[in-house]
Protein backbone atom coordinates (compact mmCIF):
# COMPACT_ATOMS: atom_id res chain seq x y z
CA UNK A 1 0.00 0.00 0.00
CA UNK A 2 1.05 3.60 -1.10
CA UNK A 3 0.33 6.45 0.84
CA UNK A 4 0.70 9.95 -0.27
CA UNK A 5 1.43 12.55 2.74
CA UNK A 6 2.03 16.53 1.65
CA UNK A 7 2.12 18.26 5.21
CA UNK A 8 4.57 17.43 8.19
CA UNK A 9 1.62 17.79 10.49
CA UNK A 10 0.00 14.78 8.59
CA UNK A 11 3.56 13.11 8.48
CA UNK A 12 4.34 13.69 12.58
CA UNK A 13 0.74 12.04 12.64
CA UNK A 14 1.40 9.04 10.20
CA UNK A 15 4.47 8.61 12.23
CA UNK A 16 2.73 7.65 15.24
CA UNK A 17 0.75 5.11 14.08
CA UNK A 18 3.83 3.07 13.25
CA UNK A 19 6.06 0.81 15.14
CA UNK A 20 9.70 1.63 16.04
CA UNK A 21 11.49 0.18 12.88
CA UNK A 22 10.68 1.74 9.51
CA UNK A 23 13.36 2.45 6.89
CA UNK A 24 13.57 5.64 5.19
CA UNK A 25 14.75 6.86 1.44
CA UNK A 26 15.51 9.92 1.09
CA UNK A 27 15.21 11.61 -2.58
CA UNK A 28 14.28 14.27 -5.15
CA UNK A 29 12.21 12.43 -7.23
CA UNK A 30 12.01 12.41 -10.91
CA UNK A 31 12.43 8.49 -10.07
CA UNK A 32 14.43 6.09 -12.35
CA UNK A 33 15.73 2.66 -11.37
CA UNK A 34 18.80 4.17 -9.43
CA UNK A 35 16.18 5.34 -6.80
CA UNK A 36 13.87 2.24 -6.83
CA UNK A 37 17.23 0.15 -5.90
CA UNK A 38 17.29 2.02 -2.74
CA UNK A 39 13.61 1.24 -2.21
CA UNK A 40 13.01 -1.88 -2.84
CA UNK A 41 16.18 -2.87 -0.31
CA UNK A 42 14.55 -0.94 1.82
CA UNK A 43 11.59 -3.14 1.16
CA UNK A 44 13.22 -6.44 2.20
CA UNK A 45 14.64 -4.84 5.12
CA UNK A 46 11.41 -3.15 6.82
CA UNK A 47 7.12 -3.71 6.07
CA UNK A 48 7.07 0.24 6.43
CA UNK A 49 9.30 2.69 4.36
CA UNK A 50 9.11 6.15 4.55
CA UNK A 51 10.26 7.86 0.84
CA UNK A 52 10.62 11.41 0.69
CA UNK A 53 10.34 13.32 -2.29
CA UNK A 54 11.21 16.70 -2.41
CA UNK A 55 13.38 19.30 -4.65
CA UNK A 56 15.28 21.28 -1.42
CA UNK A 57 15.94 24.65 -2.27
CA UNK A 58 18.97 24.71 0.41
CA UNK A 59 21.14 22.18 -1.79
CA UNK A 60 20.56 24.65 -5.13
CA UNK A 61 22.65 27.16 -5.63
CA UNK A 62 21.24 30.90 -7.03
CA UNK A 63 22.72 29.80 -11.20
CA UNK A 64 21.60 26.04 -10.73
CA UNK A 65 18.63 24.23 -11.85
CA UNK A 66 16.06 24.77 -9.10
CA UNK A 67 13.67 26.20 -11.25
CA UNK A 68 14.04 23.52 -14.41
CA UNK A 69 14.66 20.26 -12.01
CA UNK A 70 11.62 17.70 -13.44
CA UNK A 71 9.39 17.09 -11.25
CA UNK A 72 6.73 14.10 -11.96
CA UNK A 73 5.03 13.31 -8.64
CA UNK A 74 2.31 11.41 -10.54
CA UNK A 75 4.88 9.17 -12.67
CA UNK A 76 6.95 8.47 -9.39
CA UNK A 77 4.09 7.63 -7.66
CA UNK A 78 3.28 4.72 -10.21
CA UNK A 79 6.50 3.05 -10.04
CA UNK A 80 6.59 3.12 -6.30
CA UNK A 81 3.22 1.42 -6.31
CA UNK A 82 4.87 -0.99 -8.69
CA UNK A 83 7.99 -1.58 -6.86
CA UNK A 84 5.79 -1.74 -3.46
CA UNK A 85 3.16 -4.45 -4.96
CA UNK A 86 5.75 -7.03 -5.09
CA UNK A 87 6.37 -6.75 -1.44
CA UNK A 88 3.41 -8.16 -0.01
CA UNK A 89 1.91 -6.41 3.11
CA UNK A 90 4.29 -4.02 2.79
CA UNK A 91 3.35 -0.27 3.05
CA UNK A 92 5.37 3.02 1.42
CA UNK A 93 4.66 5.92 3.09
CA UNK A 94 5.56 8.93 0.40
CA UNK A 95 6.34 12.27 2.02
CA UNK A 96 5.56 14.60 -0.88
CA UNK A 97 5.97 18.32 0.60
CA UNK A 98 3.22 20.37 -0.86
CA UNK A 99 5.73 23.85 -0.18
CA UNK A 100 9.61 24.12 1.13
CA UNK A 101 8.51 26.03 3.95
CA UNK A 102 6.69 22.57 5.42
CA UNK A 103 10.08 21.18 5.61
CA UNK A 104 11.72 24.64 6.56
CA UNK A 105 8.86 26.95 8.76
CA UNK A 106 9.71 30.12 7.77
CA UNK A 107 11.55 31.89 10.95
CA UNK A 108 12.86 29.23 12.14
CA UNK A 109 16.10 29.22 10.83
CA UNK A 110 19.37 26.56 11.39
CA UNK A 111 22.04 25.21 9.21
CA UNK A 112 23.88 22.67 9.48
CA UNK A 113 27.20 21.80 8.53
CA UNK A 114 29.94 18.63 8.25
CA UNK A 115 33.20 20.64 8.39
CA UNK A 116 35.76 19.84 6.32
CA UNK A 117 34.35 16.81 3.97
CA UNK A 118 31.92 19.30 2.54
CA UNK A 119 33.91 21.89 1.19
CA UNK A 120 36.29 19.85 -0.80
CA UNK A 121 36.02 18.50 -4.12
CA UNK A 122 32.48 18.88 -4.79
CA UNK A 123 31.97 20.85 -2.25
CA UNK A 124 34.46 23.54 -3.60
CA UNK A 125 32.36 23.61 -6.75
CA UNK A 126 28.94 24.36 -4.95
CA UNK A 127 29.59 26.53 -2.47
CA UNK A 128 26.72 25.69 0.66
CA UNK A 129 25.37 22.75 -1.61
CA UNK A 130 26.09 19.83 1.36
CA UNK A 131 25.41 22.14 4.30
CA UNK A 132 22.18 22.40 2.19
CA UNK A 133 21.97 18.76 1.88
CA UNK A 134 23.09 17.81 5.62
CA UNK A 135 20.87 20.52 6.81
CA UNK A 136 17.13 18.49 5.13
CA UNK A 137 18.68 14.89 5.71
CA UNK A 138 18.80 15.66 9.28
CA UNK A 139 15.81 17.83 9.39
CA UNK A 140 13.93 14.73 7.62
CA UNK A 141 15.95 12.60 9.91
CA UNK A 142 14.43 14.13 12.86
CA UNK A 143 10.70 13.89 11.67
CA UNK A 144 10.83 10.29 10.20
CA UNK A 145 12.87 9.16 12.75
CA UNK A 146 14.07 5.63 10.83
CA UNK A 147 16.50 2.92 11.68
CA UNK A 148 17.94 2.94 8.56
CA UNK A 149 18.62 5.38 5.42
CA UNK A 150 19.14 4.50 2.16
CA UNK A 151 21.76 6.79 -0.03
CA UNK A 152 23.21 5.92 -3.61
CA UNK A 153 26.69 6.07 -3.76
CA UNK A 154 25.80 7.60 -7.19
CA UNK A 155 26.55 10.78 -5.18
CA UNK A 156 29.77 9.24 -2.80
CA UNK A 157 30.47 12.66 -1.12
CA UNK A 158 27.27 13.08 0.08
CA UNK A 159 27.47 9.52 1.56
CA UNK A 160 30.43 10.72 3.62
CA UNK A 161 29.03 13.76 4.86
CA UNK A 162 25.99 12.15 6.00
CA UNK A 163 27.97 9.26 7.64
CA UNK A 164 29.97 11.81 9.37
CA UNK A 165 26.95 13.56 10.45
CA UNK A 166 25.93 10.72 11.85
CA UNK A 167 28.67 9.86 13.54
CA UNK A 168 29.39 13.66 15.08
CA UNK A 169 25.76 14.04 16.55
CA UNK A 170 25.79 10.41 17.72
CA UNK A 171 22.68 9.74 15.89
CA UNK A 172 21.87 5.75 16.52
CA UNK A 173 20.63 6.08 12.41
CA UNK A 174 22.10 3.35 9.88
CA UNK A 175 23.48 4.76 6.65
CA UNK A 176 23.56 2.47 3.80
CA UNK A 177 25.18 3.05 0.43
CA UNK A 178 23.79 1.54 -2.15
CA UNK A 179 25.67 0.31 -5.53
CA UNK A 180 25.71 2.70 -8.71
CA UNK A 181 22.95 1.94 -11.11
CA UNK A 182 23.86 2.49 -14.81
CA UNK A 183 22.53 2.39 -18.55
CA UNK A 184 23.82 -0.87 -20.01
CA UNK A 185 26.47 1.61 -21.71
CA UNK A 186 27.87 2.35 -18.28
CA UNK A 187 26.50 6.06 -18.00
CA UNK A 188 25.10 6.36 -14.26
CA UNK A 189 21.39 6.97 -14.24
CA UNK A 190 20.70 10.54 -13.24
CA UNK A 191 17.19 12.97 -13.24
CA UNK A 192 19.50 15.40 -14.84
CA UNK A 193 20.45 12.59 -17.93
CA UNK A 194 17.33 14.19 -19.61
CA UNK A 195 19.10 17.78 -20.34
CA UNK A 196 21.03 16.28 -22.25
CA UNK A 197 21.18 16.32 -26.31
CA UNK A 198 21.61 12.60 -28.15
CA UNK A 199 25.68 13.94 -29.01
CA UNK A 200 25.91 14.60 -25.56
CA UNK A 201 24.47 11.68 -24.37
CA UNK A 202 27.10 9.60 -26.74
CA UNK A 203 30.12 11.90 -25.64
CA UNK A 204 29.01 11.20 -22.00
CA UNK A 205 29.79 7.80 -22.13
CA UNK A 206 33.57 8.88 -21.94
CA UNK A 207 32.84 9.51 -18.13
CA UNK A 208 32.61 6.01 -17.46
CA UNK A 209 34.76 4.57 -19.71
CA UNK A 210 37.20 6.69 -17.95
CA UNK A 211 36.75 5.32 -14.74
CA UNK A 212 36.92 1.82 -16.00
CA UNK A 213 40.30 2.56 -17.65
CA UNK A 214 41.98 4.26 -14.54
CA UNK A 215 40.62 1.19 -12.50
CA UNK A 216 42.35 -0.98 -14.30
CA UNK A 217 45.70 0.99 -14.23
CA UNK A 218 45.32 1.09 -10.93
CA UNK A 219 44.88 -2.62 -10.73
CA UNK A 220 44.76 -2.38 -7.21
CA UNK A 221 48.26 -1.32 -6.92
CA UNK A 222 49.40 1.14 -4.64
CA UNK A 223 52.63 1.27 -6.91
CA UNK A 224 50.27 2.38 -9.98
CA UNK A 225 49.38 5.73 -8.75
CA UNK A 226 52.04 7.61 -10.37
CA UNK A 227 51.41 6.39 -13.65
CA UNK A 228 47.54 6.83 -12.84
CA UNK A 229 48.26 10.27 -11.81
CA UNK A 230 50.09 11.50 -15.14
CA UNK A 231 46.89 9.85 -16.89
CA UNK A 232 45.05 11.76 -15.66
CA UNK A 233 46.62 14.65 -15.81
CA UNK A 234 46.57 14.03 -19.49
CA UNK A 235 43.13 13.43 -19.54
CA UNK A 236 42.51 16.69 -17.72
CA UNK A 237 43.15 18.67 -21.26
CA UNK A 238 40.01 17.46 -22.61
CA UNK A 239 37.96 20.87 -21.23
CA UNK A 240 34.84 18.95 -20.24
CA UNK A 241 36.02 17.81 -17.21
CA UNK A 242 35.16 20.04 -14.22
CA UNK A 243 37.32 17.73 -12.34
CA UNK A 244 38.75 14.03 -12.30
CA UNK A 245 40.46 13.40 -9.02
CA UNK A 246 41.76 10.08 -6.93
CA UNK A 247 41.18 10.62 -2.95
CA UNK A 248 41.66 8.78 0.07
CA UNK A 249 38.16 7.02 -0.01
CA UNK A 250 36.91 7.45 3.65
CA UNK A 251 38.66 10.84 4.19
CA UNK A 252 38.87 12.49 0.72
CA UNK A 253 42.53 13.56 1.72
CA UNK A 254 44.64 13.72 -1.24
CA UNK A 255 47.41 12.01 0.72
CA UNK A 256 47.17 9.00 -0.31
CA UNK A 257 50.28 7.43 0.65
CA UNK A 258 48.28 5.10 3.93
CA UNK A 259 44.92 4.41 1.47
CA UNK A 260 43.58 1.14 1.62
CA UNK A 261 40.56 2.27 -0.96
CA UNK A 262 40.68 5.03 -2.91
CA UNK A 263 37.80 6.92 -4.65
CA UNK A 264 38.07 8.24 -8.22
CA UNK A 265 35.75 11.62 -8.19
CA UNK A 266 34.85 13.49 -11.27
CA UNK A 267 32.41 15.70 -12.98
CA UNK A 268 32.10 15.79 -16.51
CA UNK A 269 30.09 18.61 -17.70
CA UNK A 270 27.91 18.68 -21.26
CA UNK A 271 26.69 21.98 -21.94
CA UNK A 272 25.20 23.09 -18.58
CA UNK A 273 24.69 19.87 -17.49
CA UNK A 274 27.04 18.55 -15.12
CA UNK A 275 27.48 14.53 -14.78
CA UNK A 276 28.40 13.06 -11.10
CA UNK A 277 30.24 9.76 -11.16
CA UNK A 278 32.75 8.16 -9.26
CA UNK A 279 34.65 4.65 -8.58
CA UNK A 280 35.74 2.87 -5.75
CA UNK A 281 39.92 0.82 -5.89
CA UNK A 282 40.89 -1.40 -3.17
CA UNK A 283 44.63 -0.85 -2.95
CA UNK A 284 47.51 -3.27 -1.79
P1 LIG B 1 18.37 12.50 -5.83
O1 LIG B 1 16.92 12.36 -6.09
O2 LIG B 1 19.20 12.74 -7.03
O3 LIG B 1 18.67 13.44 -4.68
O4 LIG B 1 18.86 11.07 -5.32
C1 LIG B 1 18.23 10.44 -4.23
C2 LIG B 1 19.05 9.24 -3.83
O5 LIG B 1 19.14 8.34 -4.92
C3 LIG B 1 20.50 9.62 -3.44
O6 LIG B 1 20.90 8.85 -2.32
C4 LIG B 1 21.27 9.25 -4.69
O7 LIG B 1 22.62 8.93 -4.44
C5 LIG B 1 20.50 8.02 -5.16
N1 LIG B 1 20.77 7.78 -6.58
C6 LIG B 1 20.63 8.68 -7.59
N2 LIG B 1 21.04 8.13 -8.76
C7 LIG B 1 21.44 6.85 -8.46
C8 LIG B 1 21.98 5.78 -9.23
N3 LIG B 1 22.19 5.89 -10.54
N4 LIG B 1 22.28 4.63 -8.59
C9 LIG B 1 22.08 4.50 -7.25
N5 LIG B 1 21.58 5.48 -6.48
C10 LIG B 1 21.26 6.64 -7.07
Amino acid sequence: MVTLITSTEELIEQRKNHPLEIGFVPTMGNLHAGHISLLEEALTQFKTVYFSIFVNPKQFGPNEDFNRYPRTLENDLKLIEQSTSKFPNSEVIVYSPKNPEEVFPVGKTFTLEVLGLSSVIEGKQRPGHFQGVATVVWRLFELIKPKKAYFGLKDYQQYLVIKQMIQDLASPIEIIGMPIVREAEGLALSSRNQYLTPDQKKDALHFYSTLQKISNLLDGKKNNLKIVQDFINHELNNPAWNYLEMRDADSLSDDLSNSQKITILGVYQQGTTRLLDNMQVELS
